[in-house]
């Protein structure tokens, strides 16, 4: 692929200005490595543990120890890690009916939670379908406040309102498909704080799609009760073919292990089919291809940045998560960014991407992926519901040589429409 000698030149004083930047990710992918080492090392990991099992699959030596691995690495008591869990929002659908039961009530505490769970909780979809809401569980929302942090006034309000039916409260810790700011863990860590002064027994929930492994703690170590997440997202390092995770307290995660298989059973079978060494191997890679993808992400903050492109983070801002936005303004432009990663991707560098609707998602939306594995948003991959202010949600990256290509791929794209 060659670039025009504006975008190649912008790419080098990019690289040029980002180096502090990219000397502090990889000192959190050190630490990261270092954890999940630590973790591999003290749980013993070991070859026979990437068996197959089939049938009921008990006695699966390789799943239970990468459950207590997975633990460990996100600083909680337990965890299941699931090749059979589908997508993220399988994995949050497990957690949100795993916890709730009829009478109480949801409390999303950072403004509306994922698109894709607005059917499930049963604010958008047909009645009937068995959502949160036909089972009569409550669902309240407070919006961030206007500096993106948590309107806390509002928040201790509604929980005193709300009383004992408010069992959970629910925090997505990324910005998804919003025009906000992405919680840090920190900040996390002060909501459970002040939500377990005011009501102990309230779970925190914590959606942590596309945040693992950016920080040096995930939100457990600050108090979550129960985090969840993708393994076609970061924690699957790019490795894992498919699945899912929660992890948080012995009992939060019990109670979801009823619901991902039946009760009684929990967590206690489940063929892996030969999945576990992906998983193992992705929660090794995991670290460094965050890493990977967060240096792509400041690239293109600075490249689009520097033509004129209003970006959410700036390429000098820290990060919490893996996302990068940049305001198209278009249609046009928000399909062209999508048609530029698309031909910078390894994988379907041939195709066009166009808008679509897709199931869960009540927008078109436009999406480009080169990937190995299907919908995999570790690799290179833009996508952006068509609705103003037509914001290109970019993330990804499995090398930073390989993000690199489709930055400047988009960049150019980009950039001759204009012209
Ligand atoms: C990706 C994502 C999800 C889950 O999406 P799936 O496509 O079902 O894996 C949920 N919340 C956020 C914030 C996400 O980024």
């Amino acid at each position: 692929m060659i670039f025009s000698e504006k975008i190649e030149q912008l790419a080098i004083e990019a690289e040029a200005t980002l180096a502090p930047q990219f000397k502090h990710i990889e000192a959190v992918a050190f630490q990261n490595t270092q954890k999940v080492m630590d973790a591999f090392r003290n749980h013993r990991v070991s070859d026979g543990m990437f068996q197959s099992t089939s049938g009921y699959g008990y006695d699966d030596r390789g799943r239970e120890v990468l459950d207590e691995v997975w633990a460990d690495v996100m600083g909680a008591e337990a965890a299941i890690v699931r090749h059979n869990i589908i997508s993220g929002t399988q994995a949050l659908s497990i957690g949100l009916f795993g916890l709730l039961r009829p009478g109480d009530v949801m409390y999303s505490v950072a403004g509306k939670p994922y698109d894709t769970l607005e059917e499930v909780i049963g604010i958008a979809g047909e009645p009937g379908n068995g959502s949160l809401k036909d089972f009569g569980i409550g669902y309240e929302m407070t919006e961030l406040n206007s500096c993106g942090g948590f309107d806390f006034p509002a928040i201790e309000a509604k929980l005193r309102e709300l009383g004992a039916s408010c069992k959970m409260v629910f925090v997505q810790r990324s910005k998804g498909y919003l025009n906000r700011k992405t919680l840090s863990v920190a900040e996390i860590g002060e909501l459970v704080r002040f939500v377990k002064n005011i009501r102990p027994e309230t779970y925190v929930v914590v959606d942590n799609c596309y945040g693992e492994f950016v920080e040096t703690e995930e939100p457990c170590a600050v108090g979550a009760d129960l985090i969840i997440g993708s393994l076609i997202k970061n924690p699957g390092g790019g490795m894992a073919e498919t699945g899912g995770y929660l992890a948080g307290t012995k009992r939060t995660v019990e109670l979801a292990s009823y619901r991902m298989t039946s009760i009684g059973i929990g967590a206690e079978a489940g063929a892996t089919m030969g999945q576990n060494k992906p998983m193992y191997k992705g929660l090794f890679y995991a670290p460094h291809t965050t890493a990977q993808a967060l240096k792509t992400a400041h690239l293109a903050a600075y490249v689009f940045e520097k033509l004129g492109y209003t970006v959410e983070p700036r390429w000098n801002e820290e990060r919490h998560d893996i996302i990068q936005t940049v305001i198209m303004g278009n249609s046009e432009g928000l399909c062209a960014f999508c048609r530029g990663i698309q031909q910078g991707s390894p994988v379907d560098a041939f195709v066009t991407p166009e808008p679509w609707a897709m199931p869960g998602y009540s927008d078109p939306v436009i999406m480009a992926a080169g990937a190995f594995t299907q919908g995999s948003s570790i690799e290179l991959s833009a996508d952006g519901p068509l609705r103003p202010p037509y914001t290109a949600y970019f993330q990804g990256g499995l090398t930073y040589e390989s993000g690199r290509i489709g930055i400047l791929s988009a960049a150019q794209c980009v950039d001759e429409l204009k012209n």
